[in-house]
């Protein structure tokens, strides 16, 4: 029978803080495809699937949480919202807001968000304001912004955005009918592996949801959490903040996650890790993805599979096992790394060779006999 996909808290409200009468703003976000990345699987000897969030409506897994942070505020009686924003927050932001009839206001930090993102929120008639800093003080500012004036927060220090984000980890098991043995994934806030991690441990026993029904477990196992940071903003590995996070990775760049105690619980209680990867290994990885697996994705989403290819190399990768990396945001977002990243390998590549207009001369350029 057909199925209309009816983004992530219709299909799976019996375990959202949803009642019959909340006010679901969505545009079907969820349902995102599970790829079988068949290169990353034959190099590495594993099973590896990515889960391509970059097929959101807005182009990143930001969607999941906001249709939740939205609908709440909705259902509060918001007439605006306020977050802080390296780009994917405030692109999906202004959309699900202006799905709700509401005011959209976007900090952005100084000179560091891509052109794509920073189109969406411009075309989604958001109200931008640059701040003179870098991330972490614009969320200062949000959170200050949303506790003294009537602007609702829907970063992910708002835990409906986590509620929303722990379908993910419902969908992976759904697909693969159960939980795979690992679950990579880049991590920068940190809500994302706190949504994964939730997801997992809920559909791994027995839930007892907001209405006081016991749902039955969906998964006989949790996977082992790996995340993965830039090296120029990998705080969860330093221990530390980190002042000036830098890396061309813009969705990562951040120097003191909110989320950072659900993080580290997510890795200790996982058995798993979070360790950094650089710059030029997120940019081989998002090659290596969009040329060999046909998935193209953002640099900062690339950063989980640079993780596996450097765990593989330091023969520290796992064999035969089940592996789900999630490719958090589309490479159009901010398509630059990728001309960059093939000229890497051919100074050419993002120059068509010119040929005269005819077929034995193109074949003979595509070196056809
Ligand atoms: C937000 C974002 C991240 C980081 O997710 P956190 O929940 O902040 O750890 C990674 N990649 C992309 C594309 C993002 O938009």
């Amino acid at each position: 029978m057909a199925h209309l996909w009816q983004g992530v808290i219709n299909e799976y409200r019996d375990r959202l803080p949803v009642t019959d009468s909340t006010p679901v703003v969505t545009m079907g976000e969820g349902g995102t495809p599970l790829i079988k990345a068949h290169a990353l699987s034959e190099l590495t000897g594993n099973h590896v699937w990515v889960k391509f969030e970059g097929m959101n409506p807005t182009g990143s897994f930001k969607d999941r949480g906001m249709t939740m942070a939205i609908t709440r505020a909705k259902e509060e009686g918001a007439k605006a919202v306020v977050c802080a924003s390296t780009g994917n927050t405030s692109a999906s932001a202004a959309a699900y807001a202006k799905q709700a009839g509401m005011r959209c206001a976007v900090l952005v930090p100084e000179g560091k968000i891509s052109m794509g993102k920073m189109a969406q929120a411009v075309a989604h008639g958001a109200d931008i304001i640059q701040i003179d800093g870098n991330f972490d003080n614009c969320l200062e500012v949000a959170r200050k912004l949303s506790d003294s004036y009537p602007v609702f927060l829907v970063n992910s220090v708002n835990p409906y955005r986590i509620q929303g984000q722990k379908t993910a980890a419902f969908e992976v098991v759904d697909a693969l009918g159960d939980a795979p043995d690992y679950h990579i994934l880049p991590v920068g806030n940190a809500g994302n592996i706190t949504g994964y991690w939730k997801g997992y441990t809920e559909y791994a026993s027995t839930f007892t949801n907001d209405a006081g029904t016991d749902l039955p477990a969906v998964a006989t196992k949790t996977p082992v959490m790996w995340g993965f940071q830039a090296e120029g903003a990998a705080p969860l590995v330093a221990g530390h903040p980190i002042d000036q996070p830098e890396t061309i990775a813009t969705a990562i760049r951040i120097g003191n996650p909110a989320s950072w105690d659900t993080a580290i619980a997510a890795r200790d209680e996982s058995d798993g890790l979070i360790e950094s990867v650089t710059d030029e290994e997120i940019i081989e990885a998002q090659r290596f993805l969009s040329s060999r697996d046909g998935v193209f994705v953002e640099p900062g989403s690339a950063a989980g599979v640079a993780g596996l290819l450097k765990k593989f190399r330091a023969g520290a990768a796992p064999s035969e096992a089940t592996i789900v990396i999630t490719v958090t945001g589309h490479g159009l977002k901010d398509p630059q790394w990728a001309i960059k990243g093939a000229e890497a390998e051919d100074p050419t590549a993002a120059e068509p060779r010119r040929v005269d207009f005819d077929v034995v001369s193109v074949a003979a350029a595509l070196g056809l006999e």
